[in-house]
């Protein structure tokens, strides 16, 4: 039986780093290739629509080093669209038999890719990167994350807080991911969502290596939100529970107000009437944007479109290793 080295590859989404990627993506190649000693490790760059010569940057890393390949999309389309193009290269074209996704800016130290290989080559499909401490965080932000994650871990019942999107899936977790057909991704909470058999390894977020992060605390509350309505019902159920609250408050001022009519006090209630006005139409309408919240998204699953387009010209770009054959494919399974 033949031997082939396995096929390692890693996923890297890159927006707005033309300056960081000439030095994290050979480092974290070369982290990746001292890790996996004797296996083929590829790094496939996603440029997520850069607007500052990312591309470029990546053009001439992919001309020094044949490992490193790249597509770009046609403008911004988000990081986890960048990882799910990553993802879906790196199965059809270096026919992978791990992948590791792992941000560009070194905030993810590849020293611990040796350690999430192990946990792999044990038999971990899934190894996490989890945590230690949040990174060089302001405290609003710091506040912002930790009251997401925990109305999010009660309304969907999956633990995310500490989870990042650095890890190693194998193979089969991969084509289990691809195979969800959601537009409304949520990468970190898919892969927990499949409940293959994981690995946690502990690290501790290193600051930036340069650049700015992209993400505004208003685009963090727009992602918090579309992650928590792609995965869980729970805030309609809100609205049943604002109109059961209205009822009975309702029903106590009815009676309150049967009564005072009957003694003869009913214009004493005026400012009662101004305050249920008020609460009772800030609910109706916020009930109503949470309903709406899901209607978008049920529009959006239904336009079917795609989760990213890719520039033509990159498809055909750097030349890539020829895909792992059916026999190779079953060498790496055994
Ligand atoms: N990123 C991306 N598309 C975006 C925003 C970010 O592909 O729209 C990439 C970015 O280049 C980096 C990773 O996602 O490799 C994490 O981004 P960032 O460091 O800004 O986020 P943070 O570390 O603050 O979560
Ligand atoms: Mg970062």
């Amino acid at each position: 039986m033949s031997v082939n080295p396995p096929r390692i590859a890693l996923v890297v989404p890159v927006y707005n780093e033309a300056d960081l990627i000439t030095r994290s993506l050979p480092e974290i190649l070369a982290k990746a290739r001292e890790a996996a000693p004797g296996s083929m490790v590829e790094l496939i760059a996603v440029d997520d629509g850069s607007k500052d010569g990312s591309r470029a940057s990546l053009a001439a890393l992919a001309a020094q080093e044949p490992a490193i390949h790249f597509v770009s999309f046609t403008r911004n389309f988000g990081k986890e669209a960048a990882i799910h193009a990553g993802l879906a290269q790196a199965l059809d074209r270096t026919g992978a038999s791990a992948v590791i996704v792992i941000d560009a800016d070194l905030q993810h130290p590849p020293e611990l890719m040796a350690q999430m290989l192990r946990h792999w080559r044990e038999g971990a499909k899934v190894v996490e990167a989890v945590k230690r401490a949040r990174g060089d965080e302001g405290p609003l932000r710091r506040i912002a994350a930790r009251t997401f994650y925990s109305i999010f871990t009660r309304m969907s019942g999956l633990r995310l807080d500490q989870d990042t999107d650095y890890k190693l899936l194998d193979r089969e977790v991969v084509v289990a991911a691809l195979a969800l057909g959601e537009r409304a991704r949520f990468f970190r909470g898919i892969v927990r969502w499949l409940g293959f058999p994981t690995v946690q390894v502990p690290f501790d977020v290193a600051p930036r290596a340069g650049g700015a992060t992209s993400w505004s605390l208003a685009s963090l509350a727009r992602y918090a939100w579309r992650n928590l309505t792609s995965f869980s019902s729970a805030p309609l159920g809100l609205v049943t529970t604002f109109g059961a609250v209205g009822l009975a408050v309702g029903g106590v001022l009815a009676v309150k107000a049967v009564i005072d009519k009957l003694q003869g006090l009913a214009l004493s209630g005026f400012s009662t009437v101004i305050l249920l006005q008020v609460i009772f139409s800030s609910l109706i309408l916020l009930s109503l944007g949470i309903i709406g919240s899901y209607i978008a998204l049920i529009y959006d699953e239904l336009k079917r479109r795609p989760h990213y387009i890719i520039r033509p010209g990159d498809l055909a770009g750097a030349p890539w290793p020829a895909p792992a054959g059916p026999q190779e494919q079953k060498d790496l399974a055994a």
